[in-house]
């Protein structure tokens, strides 16, 4: 197929590595690369938590495809038609349409806002459209001793409720959580994160479930938690888009894939990231993680270049090496994990962890990782390496692909 057209739906971690690639590998063939994004600047949801605090460099991404042939658009996917092969977008200019002949589906996930009642009224998610709004809220309460109330004790909750108390000593920081925080975590990561929370002032509430949200409180089954503001990090979801366009999906709308990341009802259709649901034993432990969206993201146009090419590929197979999370700028924790994804009880902390985390964020980001991207393809060769033979046959204690982050 020497003119392919390839369409990569979503920019986040796996979609713009995958463009990125693509246009590289499949730049001989005469193939097509085009991007769709709705946001014009690249999202860059790891630092989404530092957002609420101060701001955080971010690139525009049409700065960030130039010169590697990828196209860009800026638009919302609205809707998809395997049968015609079509992806519907609303753009600033009005509808367009575009025909593909391979499609990479990587839209990602959100924060789920209907889990339980109150979310949508009373509450804010992380993301990039609330920061600025949500930061000057965090300023104003600080004046008053405010009272800041983070639902959810998953990574995403802890480094929230860790960058605000640190930012703002002043406010009084809860951290609520229907089971325990960070679990999936080893217990000496959990103990370190106890410690800094701790010194931080935040108090933290374990098995204190929350039924619903109101003005100014939050409903547990016993009592209520009242708050100035409400930041909610509950379990993600995913966009309807592929379950409305007719796609195989799991019951979370997840689009069911095999092991090249291929539609199992659509082969033409790649997906790639938090969209995916990779069924077996061997990838029950892949978790949505900006590590599994990259390796997922360059895996896919590895496989789809060989593809085009005419050649056959290795099946998609990944392997984990730390968790980390920070706790405010100071202190973070890095939970060195086995390529399953089982804690090896082994913990970095203090200055080495802050330092890791940060390389991480880098690597991982579209200043590191991606911009890399265009001369180097560094990340997918990375994850094979730390992958082991016997991956897979461990299959206790996986997280499942409802997300770290549960209220
Ligand atoms: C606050 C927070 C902190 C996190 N921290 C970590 C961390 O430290 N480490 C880690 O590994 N993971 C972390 N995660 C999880 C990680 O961010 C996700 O697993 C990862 O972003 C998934 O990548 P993705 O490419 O699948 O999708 P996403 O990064 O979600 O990207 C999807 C893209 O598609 C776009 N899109 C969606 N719908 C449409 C549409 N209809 N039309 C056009 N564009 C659309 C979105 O704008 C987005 O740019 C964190 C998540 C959050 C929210």
């Amino acid at each position: 197929m020497m003119t392919a057209k390839v369409i990569v739906l979503g920019a986040g971690y796996g979609g713009l590595l995958a463009a990125l690639r693509l246009a590289r590998l499949t730049r001989h063939l005469g193939a097509s690369v085009t991007l769709v994004e709705q946001a014009a600047v690249a999202p860059d949801r790891v630092r989404l938590h530092e957002t609420l605090v101060r701001d955080v460099p971010s690139r525009r991404l049409v700065d960030v495809v130039r010169g590697s042939g990828v196209t860009f658009w800026q638009g919302r996917v609205d809707a998809l038609d395997p049968d015609q092969r079509t992806v519907s977008i609303a753009t600033a200019e009005g509808p367009r349409q575009f025909r593909y002949d391979r499609l990479v589906y990587a839209l990602g996930s959100f924060t789920d806002r209907d889990v339980i009642p109150g979310i949508r009224e009373h509450a804010h998610t992380l993301a990039p459209a609330t920061s600025t709004q949500v930061r000057a809220r965090i300023r104003e309460l600080a004046a008053t001793r405010g009272r800041v109330l983070v639902c959810g004790g998953g990574l995403s909750g802890i480094e929230v409720a860790s960058e605000i108390a640190e930012a703002y000593p002043e406010l009084q920081v809860t951290l609520a959580t229907a089971s325990q925080i960070g679990s999936g975590l080893s217990q000496r990561a959990r103990a370190h994160i106890a410690a800094v929370l701790s010194r931080l002032h935040v108090s933290v509430r374990e098995q204190t479930r929350i039924r619903a949200l109101e003005v100014g409180t939050a409903q547990t089954a016993t009592e209520r938690l009242l708050f100035d503001l409400c930041l909610w990090t509950g379990p993600f979801a995913v966009p309807h888009i592929a379950r409305q366009a007719g796609l195989a999906v799991d019951p979370g709308g997840r689009i069911l894939v095999d092991d090249r990341l291929l539609s199992l009802s659509h082969p033409e259709v790649s997906v790639v990231g938090d969209a995916a649901a990779l069924g077996g034993a061997v990838h029950r432990h892949v978790r949505p993680a900006c590590a599994s969206a990259t390796a997922m993201g360059a895996y896919a146009a590895n496989a789809l270049a060989a593809d085009l090419s005419g050649r056959g590929s290795p099946p998609f197979r990944l392997g984990y090496l730390s968790k980390n999370v920070s706790l405010g700028r100071r202190e973070a924790v890095t939970d060195w994990v086995r390529p399953d994804d089982q804690p090896r009880e082994r913990i970095w902390t203090g200055w080495p962890a802050v330092w890791w985390k940060n390389l991480v964020i880098t690597a991982v980001g579209v200043w590191g990782q991606i911009q890399a991207e265009r001369w180097w393809s560094g990340n997918y060769q990375l994850a094979r390496w730390i992958e082991t033979p016997d991956l897979g046959h461990n299959s206790g204690g996986h997280e499942s692909l409802t997300g770290p982050d549960r209220v």
